[in-house]
């Protein structure tokens, strides 16, 4: 099946029943239940852009085993051209929700397109893991799957790794190997959007190395279906209401769920790493998945702060706030967010360099830049909404009080100088869900976090980022200052402090 339809998305999901509970219930059918029903249609809205006439070209490219048209975003890139190109498609994908779905299904689609040009990392580990991980991008792309993935062990006690939790079973492991593959135990802390088709349960950078957390240490692929997987949702932060209720909430809730592993059996064709804890935790970097995601997430990084500077801007013109100067400088820090993230994702293009597995791969250091700059910028972003928003986020009545005998007053009393009441509790409820809402809130809280701490993130740069031509640099300008400067006298005469 080369690039799906949003209706074969649906029916994939309708099909494969998955154990998703909700609320104490097993939900029977994701793509009918309140909590999901609507992530699911926006997942297939994406799709199906893939058949839009006008866009096909750009949402797709001829699959090179059987020249059908998959999907640009697991394209292998070997020139600027081809990282450009699939820039394009994944910001068309983005725009569709103002960058608002993080698990739109290119951003783990790039991670397999870096897991799998650098297969051989696999294989020099186990010659059928390289083959494993090539066929499974190849059987992902062909079939068009949207994927989740998991990777952090359970909150329990983080001063500690896995092994040595209270319960050794705790966190997912293997507790079995034989002929046919291997068997998982325990939970993984967090996958978002669990009505993905497949769930990589992959290695994070965190277990220590030894041989106690050699069983943690993995990157297998599942399919959501499987026996024994169970994925226990939160709370949902869509509240059932409609679009102008709840613009973003009501679309993109994509939830989150704790993945629950009950003796799954992983056959071996699915296993791409295991129990080499050195190389798991090396394996996003070192296969270039990890810069090949980040080009996804900074692009839609920009489609989001592009977003919120033309919400911000609305705001502004909507209740005549333009002439003031804080609300300038606010606007150009949007701006500069704005501008910051698109020149990181133009630098790791235009300095792109084929890699160790011979794949053009985005440079790291803006990439990386910009992922750790968005973690506190964002928060920024959406503080700057809430203060020019002040207490109009909570003159938003509802579409219902809109409808009833409050109508025609409300009509009157919310005007604004530039939008009728209408227009303006449109955008005002907009805004809401970008800043004060459930929803909103767990956004700030996915940008702080979904791409790994931010404590450690910022670490792991000062510990790679080479300094020392700078460092260099300072010396070699001291030593020069020192000879061109006069010679000092040999005694400094001491300063007297009284
Ligand atoms: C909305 C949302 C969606 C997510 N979706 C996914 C997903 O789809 N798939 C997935 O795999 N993960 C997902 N994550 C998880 C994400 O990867 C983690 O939040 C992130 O890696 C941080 O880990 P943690 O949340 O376990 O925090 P913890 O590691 O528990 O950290 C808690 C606090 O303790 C501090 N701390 C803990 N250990 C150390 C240490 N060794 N050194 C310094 N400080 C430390 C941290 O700085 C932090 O302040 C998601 C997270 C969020 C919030």
């Amino acid at each position: 099946m080369p690039a799906r339809t949003g209706a074969q998305y649906l029916e994939g999901l309708r099909s494969r029943p998955r154990e998703l509970w909700y609320e104490g219930k097993r939900v029977e059918d994701p793509t009918e239940h309140p909590a999901f029903r609507n992530i699911t249609r926006s997942v297939a809205a994406l799709y199906d852009l893939q058949h839009h006439p006008e866009l096909r070209d750009e949402m797709t490219y001829p699959s090179p085993t059987t020249g059908q048209p998959v999907g640009l975003s697991f394209l292998i890139p070997r020139t600027v051209e081809d990282l450009v190109r699939t820039r394009r498609m994944m910001k068309r994908w983005a725009d569709y929700s103002g960058g608002f779905m993080g698990r739109s299904p290119d951003y783990l689609n790039r991670a397999l397109v870096g897991y799998a040009s650098a297969a051989d990392y696999c294989a020099e580990l186990d010659p059928r893991f390289g083959e494993n991980i090539r066929r499974y991008y190849e059987f992902v792309r062909e079939n068009d799957l949207c994927l989740t993935h998991t990777l952090i062990n359970p909150q329990a006690n983080r001063s500690v790794g896995p092994a040595r939790q209270a319960d050794p079973y705790l966190a997912c492991r293997v507790v079995q190997e034989d002929a046919q593959g291997i068997v998982l135990r325990g939970a993984r802390m967090l996958a978002t959007l669990p009505t993905a088709d497949e769930i990589l349960v992959f290695p994070s950078t965190l277990l220590k190395s030894g041989e106690e957390d050699a069983p943690y240490a993995f990157a297998v692929a599942v399919p959501c279906d499987a026996p024994g997987l169970r994925f226990q949702c939160r709370e949902s932060f869509d509240y059932g209401r409609s679009a102008f209720d709840h613009p973003l909430g009501s679309r993109f809730e994509e939830m989150d769920a704790v993945v629950l592993f009950d003796d799954v059996r992983v056959p071996w064709d699915r296993v791409f790493l295991l129990r080499d804890v050195d190389r798991c935790n090396r394996a996003f970097a070192a296969t270039g998945a990890v810069a090949f995601m980040a080009h996804q997430v900074v692009t839609k990084n920009v489609a989001k702060t592009e977003f919120l500077l033309g919400v911000a801007s609305l705001i502004v013109d909507t209740i005549a706030i333009e002439g003031y100067q804080h609300v300038h400088e606010k606007i150009a820090e949007i701006i500069i967010v704005l501008e910051a993230m698109r020149a990181f994702l133009v630098a790791s293009e235009v300095e792109a360099q084929p890699n160790r597995w011979g794949v053009l791969q985005p440079a790291w250091p803006p990439l990386d830049a910009a992922r750790n700059l968005y973690v506190r910028a964002y928060p920024r972003l959406v503080e700057i909404l809430q203060q020019l928003g002040a207490s109009g986020f909570m003159a938003i009545p509802t579409e219902k009080d809109l409808q009833g005998p409050m109508g025609p007053t409300i009509r009157r009393y919310y005007q604004a100088a530039r939008a009728e009441a209408t227009e303006r509790i449109k955008l005002f409820r907009l805004a809401w869900d970008i800043a004060v809402s459930a929803f909103g809130s767990r956004q700030v809280l996915y940008e702080r976090f979904f791409f790994g701490d931010p404590v450690r993130m910022a670490g792991a740069m000062f510990q790679s980022y080479d300094r020392r031509p700078y460092m260099e640099r300072v010396r070699e300008f001291l030593e020069r200052a020192e000879q061109q400067s006069p010679a000092l006298p040999e005694e400094t005469p001491a300063v007297s402090r009284e």
